[in-house]
């Protein structure tokens, strides 16, 4: 509410050069209606634009003659918090995306839910799945009080709670929230990605009952409303997530966990390109709440922050279920078995333990991160290799089944893109040479479930991929019934080894721990290490004692080594020591640039002239620009993509502490190019990410 006569207002259009405030002078009528946020419609040139109300100012800072009205305040729209606009502000500068774009990351589309539609409260869904079964308000052992205590008494900086698979993190967490509640503050937790939806929602509303909102992008825009405007009411201490739900509209937040704080999906691939982390820690300082951080295996940047006392650091060294220890890490060497003759998917020790497990009814997961039948399909006569049209990938096999006229099953091979879905018939003939020899290569995660099949006939088998999950609901029906003792084996990719907890695992074969070593990416080793020890930490999280197969053929890689050692501090100082020789993250600040567009000669004259720019005017002071390179893959969806890398060296660390100047150098930097992109090479899309 104000009787401010002046308003600036940011208006709605995803167009650069409009993306600034303009100012309108607030009519009589709405003078007691209108507030920062406000949605409100006002003349832009010709026509009428939607916009939103960033500021209220007294006096006029323009022409006076020149001011237009307000047009109305737009009744039924979701009216942005001053909170989510300094948010958006703050994306748009760090980020360098527009600030319609920040702010329309931020808020939901006003929609409700349709009528005919079965109206479920997504909460509801997921209790339903589990049957009630309501937890005990388990008593923190001495290690989570240590942290929890420490974790309150912490004013000001971000927390670490760096806690082994299986040491209780969550229950730290429910006693923080619940300590929110009684102190009358909200609370935001952060899960990586929405298959943990299901668990995380399950555990909380044990204890938290209704008072739960969930939001992510499986639910129907209208749901999303819904689930936001429950937030917005008060009627919710706790909201549930993944990275957008940081934006949730809680009032007087205390507290923002981020659970799983390593994981990639917190970086947002699509512009604005932000980091839920940083976005989360700005949003705590200004709001005074506080950040909890959670990993078994912290990223390198938030552990060294830690170091540094940036961070303060929380650690829990011991599995919380009294008895449960950390699972026997068994390395098998694939080169040597192949070399004894073995050349099927499982090695010896793989499958001896999955025998003996499945003799005790013990339960299994089987981790493979690719899926579909076959890795791509290649011409054993000319080397062709078979790929999208739209994209520069090559096409994965899968396998399909119909039934045909008399009611037999035929399988058939189709190949598809994982990147824009394109699909096209296996070949029968090398498209190429001709040669009838084209095939199938590599495994996937159909092609293991055959073989597990094949292997193990008695086993039942459940497989959860993108494949398997593309319906609603089906990540809960998939875990539910593993978790029920419905199957003895479940296989996935990456989607299962992150925090499930199922007690009756007591063997994890990870069937090809190099896959994720050999991309090239400057934290591949990271991101190995990473996915070993969380899948790893599936295994014996019960009162039985687990195992780990660790499938490789180069077992002594030190990502491998370590994780199989569970040596976090071991992997980070050989990290941080490759990471020093190289100049990578955190060793200099790294700004990327993607350029992209469809034509495919503008790109590279962009490319091009953005290289002789930062030359010429950009570079010295301790930065070099690497690249352009094309990026992976090159063609996505029929539009060509290219990086521009420009690290800043030597400065990046001063001490303990991050260079802020460097920062603010690499933004100075991001300007200028965006500027020169924007005004001569129309048609290219631009996008940051700042390491
Ligand atoms: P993390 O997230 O750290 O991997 P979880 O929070 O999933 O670990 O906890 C692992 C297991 O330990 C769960 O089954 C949980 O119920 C149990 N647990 C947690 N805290 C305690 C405790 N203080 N006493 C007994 N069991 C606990
Ligand atoms: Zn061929
Ligand atoms: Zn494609």
């Amino acid at each position: 509410m104000s009787s401010s006569r002046y308003a600036k207002i940011i208006i709605d259009i995803s167009a650069d050069a409009v993306d600034r405030a303009f100012t309108y002078r607030v009519p009589e009528e709405l003078m007691d209606k209108i507030s920062i946020g406000s949605r409100v419609s006002v003349p832009f040139g010709r026509s009428t634009k939607k916009g939103y109300v960033t500021e209220l100012i007294s006096r006029a800072d323009f022409d006076e003659e020149r001011i237009r009205d307000i047009g109305s305040l737009l009744p039924d729209a979701v009216d942005a918090r001053e909170e989510i606009l300094k948010i958006a502000l703050f994306m748009a500068e760090r980020y360098g995306s527009t600030f319609n774009a920040a702010l329309k990351a931020a808020l939901p589309v006003k929609r409700s839910i349709r009528k005919n539609s079965r109206q479920k409260d997504p909460a509801r869904t997921f209790e339903e799945l589990c049957g009630e079964d309501r937890l005990l308000p388990g008593e923190m052992n001495s290690e989570q009080k240590v942290a929890y205590e420490g974790i309150l008494s912490e004013t000001g900086r971000p927390c670490l709670l760096f806690g082994i698979t299986g040491s209780g993190k969550t229950l730290v967490y429910i006693r923080l929230v619940e300590e929110m509640i009684r102190q009358g503050k909200g609370s935001i937790v952060l899960i990586p990605e929405i298959s943990l939806t299901y668990q995380t929602v399950r555990l909380f509303s044990a204890y938290f009952s209704r008072r739960i909102s969930v939001l992510h992008s499986r639910l129907s825009a209208g749901e999303r409303y819904e689930q936001y405007m429950k937030a917005e009411r008060g009627e919710v201490d706790v909201v549930i997530g993944p990275r957008s739900a940081v934006f949730a509209p809680l009032r007087n937040l205390g507290l923002i966990v981020v659970d799983e704080e390593h994981e990639r999906a917190y970086r947002s691939d699509t512009s604005p390109r932000y980091d839920t982390r940083e976005v989360a820690c700005f949003r705590a300082d200004m709001e005074g709440a506080r950040v909890v951080l959670g990993s078994a295996t912290p990223s390198i940047e938030s552990y060294r922050k830690a170091q540094s006392g940036q961070y303060r650091l929380f650690e829990l060294k011991n599995r919380a279920v009294s008895g449960a220890r950390l699972p026997k890490i068994y390395i098998s060497d694939m080169r040597r078995e192949l070399a004894e003759g073995n050349r099927s998917i499982f090695s010896k020790e793989l499958r001896e333990l999955m025998e003996d497990r499945l003799e005790k009814k013990e339960q299994i997961m089987l981790f493979l991160n690719r899926r579909g039948y076959a890795g791509f399909v290649s011409c054993r006569s000319c080397g062709y290799v078979v790929k999208c049209p739209h994209c520069d990938v090559s096409m994965t096999a899968h396998n399909e089944w119909y039934y045909d006229r008399s009611g037999s099953r035929t399988d058939a091979a189709r190949l598809r893109c994982h990147y824009c879905g394109h699909e096209a018939m296996m070949p029968r003939r090398c498209p190429s040479c001709g040669s009838p020899y084209i095939a199938a290569f590599g495994t996937g995660t159909q092609k293991l479930e055959q073989e597990v099949k094949r292997a193990f006939p008695k086993a039942s088998v459940l497989r959860m991929d993108a494949d398997t999950t593309a319906r609603k609901g089906s990540h809960e029906r998939i875990l539910a019934a593993f978790s029920a003792h419905k199957a003895d084996i479940l296989i996935g990719t990456q989607m299962i080894v992150k925090g499930h907890d199922f007690p009756e695992v007591t063997l994890v074969g990870i069937v090809s721990a190099d896959l994720s070593l050999n991309v090239p990416e400057y934290d591949a080793a990271e991101r190995t290490f990473q996915l070993l020890t969380q899948a790893s930490g599936r295994s014996g999280r019960g009162e039985r004692s687990g195992a780990v197969v660790i499938q490789s053929y180069e077992p002594d890689h030190y990502a491998i080594s370590t994780a199989a050692a569970g040596d976090y501090k071991g992997f980070y100082e050989r990290e941080m020591s490759y990471r020093k020789l190289l100049s990578y993250p955190p060793f200099c600040r790294m700004l990327c640039i993607r350029l992209q567009s469809e034509d495919e000669e503008l790109l590279e004259r962009a490319a091009r002239g953005a290289e002789r720019y930062f030359a010429s005017e950009l570079s010295g002071g301790g930065n070099a620009l690497i690249g352009p390179c094309n990026a992976s893959p090159y063609k996505l969806n029929d539009i060509y993509r290219k990086n521009l890398y420009i690290k800043q060296f030597g400065h990046a660390i001063i001490g303990h502490n991050i260079n802020e100047d460097a920062v603010a150098e690499l933004i100075r930097i991001r300007e200028a190019l965006h500027e020169l992109i924007t005004e001569k090479y129309r048609g290219i899309q631009m996008s940051f990410e700042l390491f």
